[in-house]
């Protein structure tokens, strides 16, 4: 996976971020303050630019952009977490022109490892965690398994995937919807869904 795949993924995510933006919202509005589909749609068109702008050229340094670009963007509680994401990401790629998948299991494990510093959020307190995890977990399987590419990153978007739908029973106990106790239950979390969102991207950018 080339800088040319990570661009790839960018333009994936800005594209699936436009067509779920309501969604997003609607499922904000349900637990939050319905901002999560307008946020990421402003942070990915933001971050599209910056690359366009710029033209990093490596995995490492394009990845560092984008993260430094939602943080600056995106306001709330997920521009500084996926933003973090993204750089933590980034850095553990180093100057490498070329990321296996063994190396993409390590850089997901260190954004996760940045979301939870920042946000201090276990698996099942209902948020963007509850997908990454299982996601980063699954991936790191396929590549002990010796799955081919596709397949690892089939298996890490399924994984996030379920992480979102398992969100739905949960009570929220970090963020916005953390306000609203027993009444956040019964809802998927938006950050969650989004994630979700970025590992269907994911999947997208590697059959192009
Ligand atoms: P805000 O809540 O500030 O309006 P967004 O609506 O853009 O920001 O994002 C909300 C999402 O952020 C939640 O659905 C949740 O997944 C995620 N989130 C909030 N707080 C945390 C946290 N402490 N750790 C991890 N994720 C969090
Ligand atoms: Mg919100």
């Amino acid at each position: 996976m080339n800088t040319q795949f990570f661009a790839a993924w960018i333009e994936e995510i800005a594209t699936a971020v436009r067509a779920q933006r309501d969604h997003l919202t609607q499922l904000d509005a349900a637990i939050g303050d319905a901002d999560h589909g307008a946020n990421l749609d402003r942070g990915f068109t933001a971050a599209q630019e910056a690359l366009a702008g710029a033209s990093p050229q490596t995995p490492g340094a394009l990845l560092v952009l984008v993260g430094s670009t939602l943080i600056r963007k995106v306001g709330g509680a997920s521009g500084p977490l996926y933003g973090t994401a993204f750089r933590e990401m980034g850095k553990a790629f180093g100057e490498a022109p070329e990321i296996s998948p063994a190396e993409l299991s390590t850089g997901l494990n260190a954004a996760l490892a940045g979301v939870q510093r920042l946000g201090a959020a276990a698996e099942g307190d209902k948020t963007m965690v509850d997908a990454l995890a299982p996601a980063a977990e699954a991936l790191a399987q396929a590549v002990r398994d010796g799955l081919k590419p596709e397949e690892a990153l089939e298996a890490a978007a399924a994984a996030a995937e379920q992480g979102a739908r398992a969100t739905v029973p949960l009570q929220a106990r970090k963020g916005r919807a953390s306000y609203l106790g027993p009444r956040s239950v019964g809802h998927e979390d938006p950050g969650a869904a989004s994630t979700a969102l970025l590992f269907g991207a994911l999947k997208a950018a590697a059959s192009r």
